[in-house]
Formats: structure tokens, sequence, C-alpha cells
């Protein structure tokens, strides 16, 4: 085997250090990576697998990308779930004596990412650390690294993974890190399995006093005793750890400052509203394809930024339960939904505002260069306007967040005295500040430029000392400044010209006068540049000493932005204000389903809903299609959207503070998780029944599909008896079992409703209105023939059905083997009863009298089949 070549071995003591990640090395233009990093790119990404050696015994397998186009590329990895370390060269190839020294300039992972290109506008990007310490005690640590969040939980009862593993499915992080490799594995299965995320095992955990060490350095002293983290040691565990990944990554801020305070949160401070319900009311994404689009939030946002876009997906899944806090939102709502002018005002302001929150992030590690800083001061100026719109409204939360963004006067005038306003993307190369910023750069820059004058002013000089027309001063990159005279001209060449090049048709000389020049004019350049560089260096820390006011102040925009949001969306679907009326009662008029509302094809028919003590379990039947799951989700919507602040879809909306929302549908196909359906209906519904209390909003939507009739009559009826006596919560319940209806007047608060539908022969129409009472029959023959079903096939069914309701009223204790088989072949009889009732059917005022005879052509055509049919048993 041929030895290895000196970059090869550079490559492999650099790759020895991150064997679990990608290395992407950089060789001139291109980032190539090789072995099986070269194999996996290839396929990952689309690029040709060449090799390098190829001659030899052991070509080295090879990929590579263009620099120039590298981040798409790093972009896909990453969102594939990969790790990645950039590798550049930190001299040019010229300057190196021997082998070009490279160095690792970035490690890129899912949950680290701090580029702008790369991250999602409108959603956080989650980086999380979970520990167990035993089966009822898990903590968590969830960073944005993107925006400084950092927050951490923890949880210690018998629900404790579950609480935990559906903050994983509500947060969706891009990384998981787990204390053990058992966790990984239960983890694993909570992050979305169709977008990889990175879930892995932690290789370095520190205890307690490293993680106060940890802690006290990242975050004030006081930290520790202000959130009490003795008591939640192993919260404060997930962050430390947490910080000692990100250390490991280079990814922790340099100057320290830049992460949010810590905070520790508990989920009961807010509705809870657990992952599956927040699916199954498609709050942030649609069940049909997961993304965005057709969900509450897609709806409703109306941000003008991506700060407010992220702090509004947090409102929808963590709505309020303060009455005094969602007053004050709603007051906002009020005044700026009476005052359209102010409103388009603040939002065009709102729309020149850049994403602060992302800035501080690139700032803190150093990302950023003078044309963001230029972008800063245009951001900052736009917020004295904006603080004056807030400040002369009425509402005392409009004042509130004015008050606290903070005055930015002395950045804006240092920024703006400094920088000039279309500065260079390079940092090195001067041409970044102002005249009158910093008078050694003037002096330079004078310097420099007069250096041309000088030389003008030389050239002239030595023409005519000479006598040699033709002579010209020149500069070339690696000769510097030189005299050039023609051959024909050499002998007029006065002796204290030394000889530097020679040309064909010219020699080029150069003079102690003009080396002089030369070194001031390229002294003077360089200088000006490397004093460019330091100059913005400071002016950079001096804006770094600003990010607690600047962060401060994306948290009271994105506030804003939410409810200048929420006030237009309100005065475009045409909302009305919730009241709380403290009573715990609901009572809703007209509410509309949003989202329903937006896509319906056929007019939205608006419904009331009425819940309150003597009514607290509303069991609503009636045929397939007919509006029960709208109807049952726009109750929960209605209360999700009053708690955060929201108007409501509604013409008047009385609601209680609910405490919990639960929303569970029968028989969704839950593969995904591994699990039966059934199982997982009794899995949410033992939840349910565990969790909920009398200010819990419970929705069921035919729950009990997932097993035989009777089970799931069975099931679905107990269940509806403990809600009754033991929880009282309030409750929407869509059933197909009629039976349940029966439970009305039996047992407390049970009501029945019904989706009204009206019989047009044997059409049914739905009227999409809810009335008391219960569906007399299913309808689901009639729904059967709208879809299209052949006729012969309803015929059945029809004479099914009727045998079945005779033999269960004769003897409700027969077994269903009694009943008729369906695979029992279709009786002559049945079959001309079809022709007859499609003879009934024809509409005879509207067809042609040729229409009437083929239709009649048909028609015996099929009874003589019939016959024939017969002929042959
Ligand atoms: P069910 O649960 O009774 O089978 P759905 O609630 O799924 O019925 O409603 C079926 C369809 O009917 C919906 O997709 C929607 O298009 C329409 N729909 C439901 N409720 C209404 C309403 N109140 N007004 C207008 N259209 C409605
Ligand atoms: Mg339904």
């Amino acid at each position: 085997m041929s030895k290895a070549s000196p970059m090869m071995e550079q490559y492999k003591s650099i790759k020895a250090r991150h064997p679990d990640k990608l290395l992407l090395f950089q060789v001139g233009d291109f980032y190539e990576l090789f072995y099986e990093d070269a194999e996996l790119a290839a396929k990952e990404m689309e690029i040709a697998l060449t090799s390098r050696d190829g001659g030899s015994d052991n070509p080295i397998p090879l990929a590579g990308v263009p620099i120039h186009s590298a981040e798409n590329y790093l972009n896909r990895l990453l969102a594939k779930g990969y790790k990645i370390v950039v590798c550049d060269q930190v001299e040019q190839a010229s300057q190196a004596k021997g082998l070009v020294r490279r160095e690792i300039t970035r490690i890129l992972t899912p949950g680290t990412i701090t580029d702008q290109e790369m991250l999602e506008e409108s959603r956080n990007n989650y980086l999380t650390v979970v520990m167990a310490e035993n089966s009822n005690y898990y903590g968590l640590a969830v960073v944005d690294v993107s925006t400084g969040d950092f927050k951490v939980t923890e949880n210690k009862s018998d629900a404790a993974w579950e609480i935990i593993a559906d903050e994983l499915r509500r947060l969706q992080p891009a990384e998981v890190l787990c204390n053990t490799e058992e966790l990984e594995m239960h983890c694993r299965k909570q992050v979305d399995v169709n977008k990889s995320s990175l879930v892995e095992t932690l290789t370095n955990i520190p205890d307690l006093s490293e993680t106060k060490a940890l802690i006290n350095e990242q975050w004030s002293k006081d930290t520790w005793q202000k959130l009490d983290l003795d008591s939640y040691p192993l919260a404060a565990k997930c962050a430390a750890a947490a910080l000692t990944y990100l250390e490991l990554l280079q990814q922790l801020p340099p100057d320290g400052k830049h992460f949010h305070e810590l905070e520790l949160y508990f989920n009961y401070k807010n509705m809870i509203i657990d992952s599956i319900t927040s699916r199954n009311l498609e709050l942030t994404q649609s069940i049909r394809d997961g993304s965005r689009q057709g969900s509450l939030l897609a709806l409703i946002d109306r941000c003008m930024t991506g700060m407010g876009r992220r702090l509004l997906r947090r409102w929808v899944e963590q709505p309020l339960l303060e009455q005094g806090k969602i007053e004050a939102r709603l007051d906002v709502l009020s005044e700026l939904q009476n005052k359209p002018l102010l409103r388009r005002d603040l939002r065009k302001k709102l729309q020149d505002i850049f994403d602060l929150e992302r800035f501080c992030s690139r700032l803190s590690y150093q990302r950023v260069n003078a044309r963001d800083l230029v972008a800063l001061k245009n951001t900052l100026r736009q917020l004295d306007p904006v603080k004056e719109i807030a400040l002369n409204c009425d509402s005392e939360l409009l004042k509130e967040i004015a008050a606290q963004i903070p005055s930015f006067d002395e950045l804006i005038g240092r920024v703006d005295k400094a920088l000039v306003e279309d500065p260079p993307l390079s940092l090195k190369e001067g041409g970044l500040f102002k005249t009158g910023y910093n008078q050694e750069v003037d002096s330079l820059k004078t310097t420099a430029n007069e250096g041309n004058t000088l030389l003008l002013d030389f050239e002239q000089k030595e023409r005519a000392r000479t006598g040699i027309k033709s002579l010209r001063v020149g500069y070339n990159r690696n000769f510097g400044y030189y005299i050039e005279i023609t051959k024909t001209n050499l002998e007029l060449a006065p002796p204290e010209y030394h000889r530097k090049q020679t040309l064909i048709n010219a020699e080029r000389f150069t003079t102690e006068e003009l080396n002089r020049m030369e070194e001031q004019i390229i002294g003077a350049r360089d200088k000006l540049a490397a004093l460019e560089y330091s100059l913005f260096e400071e002016l950079r820390d001096f804006v770094s000493n600003h990010t607690g006011e600047l962060l401060a102040a994306a948290h009271e925009l994105a506030r804003l932005d939410c409810l200048q949001g929420l006030a237009e969306t309100a005065e475009i679907h045409n909302y009305c204000r919730p009241v709380f009326s403290g009573k715990g009662n609901m009572s809703v008029k007209q509410a509309r389903h949003p989202v329903v509302e937006q896509l319906a094809f056929e007019r939205f028919v608006p419904n009331d809903i009425t819940i309150n003590r003597d009514r607290y379990l509303l069991v609503i039947t009636g045929p397939n299609m007919a509006g029960k799951s709208t109807y049952i989700r726009s109750a929960a919507l209605v209360a999700i959207m009053a708690q955060m602040g929201s108007f409501t879809p509604a013409d008047k909306a009385e609601v209680p503070i609910i405490d919990r929302i639960f929303a569970r549908v029968g028989a969704s196909d839950d593969l995904s998780r591994g699990h039966s359906t059934f199982m997982v209906e009794m899995q949410e519904t033992a939840a349910i029944l565990r969790d909920s209390t009398p200010d819990s909003l419970i929705i069921l939507d035919e729950i009990g599909r997932g097993t035989s009739t009777y089970d799931g009559m069975s099931i679905a009826r107990s269940v509806l008896e403990y809600i009754s006596k033991k929880i009282k919560a309030k409750t929407l319940f869509s059933t197909h079992y009629h039976e349940l209806t029966e439970l009305e007047g039996e047992l407390p608060g049970i009501k029945n409703y019904t989706m009204a539908v009206k019989e047009k022969g044997k059409e049914v129409i739905f009227l999409r209105q809810i009335i008391p009472g219960k569906a007399d029959k299913s309808y689901g023959i009639n729904v059967a023939r709208l879809a299209g079903v052949p006729l012969e096939v309803l015929v059945r069914a029809e004479t099914i059905l009727t045998e079945l309701e005779l033999a269960a009223s004769n003897a409700s204790e027969q077994q269903l083997s009694l009943l008729p088989m369906v695979s029992e072949p279709v009786s002559n009889h049945e079959a001309e009863m079809a022709v007859i009732e499609e003879l009934k059917d024809l509409d005879l005022n509207r067809m042609t009298p040729l229409e009437a005879i083929q239709k009649m052509y048909d028609l015996q055509k099929q009874l003589q089949e019939i016959d024939t049919e017969d002929d042959k048993e």
C-alpha cells in the first residue's frame, strides 16, 4: 500500500476527532468528503461519487461540492439529521510553506443551526436534553440557539414520562440528547417520524457540583437561588448537559451574554393541550399532510415579523389561564380593531423590522458583518415610531409593551456615525467606515488616495528628467510599482534606475523614491484594512453590550406583532370578543369552525353551543357527513382562541376558563407509533379519565370504533357514565351508537343533540343545524346512495337493515350470528325491486322521448337477465 499523502494524513487526524460527523474538507474551491462520508454524501445529496488516486491499488472514495453552493448542501444534510464538521483552508495556498494549514471552522448539528438561510422563520429550532433518573422522574432542557431561548422543566410523578414525551411531541425538536440508550429509544418514537430529527445518547453528563458551576458561569450568580434549582436538580442537570454539549460544538456564545435568562417552566401554568389534541384539532399543522397549511395557526397568523410568528405558535399551543392576562390582550384587540388606520400604520412599521432575536444570536457568535449592523440601525430607527403608536393607545398592555421597548439612540448614533450605508460584505478589505469617524482611518485613506496623485506627479517628473516621452509608471501584483521604458529608449535610463524585470520590448525599473512611495501607498492600504477591521470589532463589541436590551425589544415587538395580527384576523374574519363570565358556562351563539368555514364548498352554517351545570355532556348523533366532527371541534377552537387572547369565530361567546382540552378521535390509525388502533384509543381514554377535571373540555369523536360493536359500545357507555357522574367535565361526544342516547334523563348532565337532516324521497339533505334530540336512524344507506354506490347494493343493504332491526327488537339477547349473513346471494325479488325503484325515481319531465325509450329498453334487459340467472340455478 502506498503511503498516504500529507493532506490525507491531515484529513485523517481531523476526522479522528469527529468520527460521528461528516467532514467537509476544503480543497481549493471545493469541499471534499472522503471514504464512507463520500459514499453517504453521494447518496444523500445525489452528487457524483469518484475517487482520488484512481490509478493506485487503494483508490479513496471521494465526493465534492463547490464551496460557493455549499450552504444548500449543508442544509440538506442537516435536514436529514446529520452532524457536520466544516474544515477550511486558513491560509492562502500561495503563502503556504508546504501543506496548507486547515482548521475546523464550523460544527453544525440540526439542533444548533444559527445560519439565517438554514432556519425556518416561523418556528423555533430546538435542541433538547432529556434525562430520566428513574421511571417516575424526568427532566428536560429546551434550547433554541438561534434565538437564545433556554428553558428547563422536570416532572416527578407516575405520569412523568407521558408529560415529558408530550412536550417532545409538541416541540418537535431537531435534536434530542438523552442520558441513557434506553431513553434514546423511547424519545426516538416521540419525534416526528417523517422529519429525521437527530436523537442521541449523551456521553458527557455533569454531576451536581459541575452543574452548579456551569449554570453560575452562564447566567447570573443568583439564578440558582432565584429558580430554587435545589428543588429541581434534574432540570438543572439537563441545562448543564446542554451547555456542555454546546461547548463541545464550539457553540457557546463567546461572551456568555447571549442566552436569555434561564427559565424554569411547568405546563400547568397554561391551558394544557397535549400533542394528540393539538393534532386532532389541527392547531399548528394539518392532519392530511402535516403541513402548516390548513391549520388554525396558518389561518390566524397575520404577523409581520418572524419573532411574532414564532411567538404566535406558542400562544396557540399554550393558551393562558389567568383572566386578567387574557383580558389585557383582548383589550388591545378591541382597540386595534376599532382603529383600522392605526393598525395599518403599525403593520407597515413592523414590516420593516428585521429578526432582532436571531440577529442577537448571530451577534453573540460574532457572525455579523457591517451590513448586518447597518440593517440593525435601520430596524432600530423604526422602533421609536412603533413605540409612539403604542404609547398613544388606551390599552394598558400596549402602553406596557411600549414602555418596555428600550431606547437605542446611542446605539443608532454610533453605528450611523461609523458605518457607510452600503458597506462591502468582507470585513477584511476596508471601505467600512464613514469619513469623520476615526482620524487615523481618514488620514490613511488620504494617503492611499494621495498615492495616486503622487505617482502621476512622479511620472511627469521622470519623463521630463529623462526626456523619455513613453516612460510610464505602473503596478503589478507580483513586482509592485515600476517604471517602464521601451527597449529603444533604454540608453536614456539614468544610472540610479535599478532593473526589476525584463519584458520582450521593455525593461522595468525602480528607484529609491519609487520604493518609498510604494511602501507608503501599500502600507497605508494594509494598515487601513487592519485598522478598519479592529474598529469594526470594537463596534461589534459595543453593540454586543446591548444584547440584553435588544432581546427585550425583540420580545416586546413579538408580542405587539401577535396582537396586531390577531386584531387584523378578527376584523377580516368577523370574529367577536369572548366574554369570561366566571360562571363556568359556555354559551356561544352562532359558532363557526374557523378553518372549515374558510374551506367550505357550501355556505357555512353556524351553530350555538350551550354547556352549563345541567347540561355538560352533549351526546351528538346524526348521519355521517352531517357535520358532527366539525361542530364539536369548533367548541374546542373557540375555547383555545378565547384563552390565547384572540377573538372567536362566533356572534357572541360567553366562555369559562378551561384548564385542559382533550380531543380524541376514534379509530384513528396511529400505526406510525406502533400500537393497534384500539389499544391507542384505550390508552388515550385512560389518560383523559385520569387527568380531566370539571374545568376540562373533552371532545370525543366516535370513540370505541376500533373494536367490535358491543365491545365498543360498552366502553363508550361506561366512559360516558364515568364522566357524567365522577368527573363532570364539559364534554362533547359524537357517536354512531344510537343506544347511547338512552342515557339522557337517566344520568346527570347528559343532553342529546343531533344534526338536522331533511329527507327528500330517498335522498338526504344535510342542514348542518344542531338540534336537541337524537337521530332516529343512521342514514348510512342514504349517504351510500349520495356517494354513488350501485343501486342493487343499496337495496340489499336496506333489507338487511330491516331484518337486523326486527331481530334486535324481537330478542335483544340474541346473538349477532343469528342475524342474516351479508354474503347471502341477492334474491330474485330484490333484484327486481331494484329495477322498480329505479323506475320510480325516473324524472320523466326531464327526459327526451328518445332517452325514455332507451331507459325502458335497459330496464327490460335487466329484468330479463334476472330471469336467466334464475334459470341457471
Ligand atoms: P361528520 O363528523 O358528521 O361525519 P363532518 O363534521 O366531518 O361530519 O362534516 C363533513 C363535511 O361537511 C365537512 O368536511 C364540511 O365540509 C361540511 N360541514 C360540516 N359542518 C358544516 C357547517 N356547519 N356548515 C357547512 N358545512 C359544514
Ligand atoms: Mg365525523
